[in-house]
């Protein structure tokens, strides 16, 4: 199945110059959604892991349904103010400003080997942040797995030493 097709690419958005992919179309398509989980699901099985983490609000959509297809753990991340217990946090650099991310400070035990998952990888910055995020709590980055990658942008170049998994690249 071709999963571009179910990719809907709106120019200008959020911003000028920005083409912005958006997945609705495929996760209303019930085919599209199930054989886009389901091919993630089998490129995962080549990476030891115990743990996905994945960042709202995308990274929850697919995120949780590939911890429940492999048996696995789910930690989500999130933005400040949104997790109720102790946490751990991370600032990063935007094209225009800063941002954060949350992780509780025990959503994952030393050692634990976590595999990294959001729906778009752009520029990289998102996925790097996330790996010192989770290097924080004690975990291990075994791995970093994106539905859509944006080759464009160069995000590798941030993320050298990185196992990359991507379905769909531009
Ligand atoms: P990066 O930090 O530049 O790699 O951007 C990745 C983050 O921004 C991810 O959390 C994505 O959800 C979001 N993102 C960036 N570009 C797009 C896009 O074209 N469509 C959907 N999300 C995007």
């Amino acid at each position: 199945m071709d999963l571009k097709k179910f990719i809907r690419d709106i120019p200008d958005f959020p911003e000028k110059g920005i083409i912005f992919r958006d997945i609705t179309p495929l996760l209303k398509d019930k085919n599209a959604f199930q054989y886009a989980i389901n091919e993630m699901t089998t490129a995962l099985k080549s990476i030891d892991f115990d743990v996905i983490a994945a960042p709202e609000a995308r990274g929850f959509i697919f995120g949780g349904a590939l911890a429940y297809n492999l048996g696995k753990s789910f930690v989500p991340i999130r933005k400040p103010g949104k997790l109720p217990y102790k946490t751990l946090s991370e600032k990063y650099q935007l094209e225009y400003g800063t941002a954060e991310l949350e992780i509780h400070e025990d959503a994952i035990n030393e050692g634990e080997k976590v595999l990294i998952f959001d729906d778009v990888l752009a520029t990289g910055g998102t996925a790097k942040t996330l790996k010192s995020l989770i290097e924080k709590t004690g975990g291990i980055v075994a791995g970093m797995a994106f539905l859509i990658e944006l080759t464009y942008l160069n995000p590798r170049k941030l993320l050298k030493d990185e196992k990359v998994i991507s379905l769909i690249t531009y």
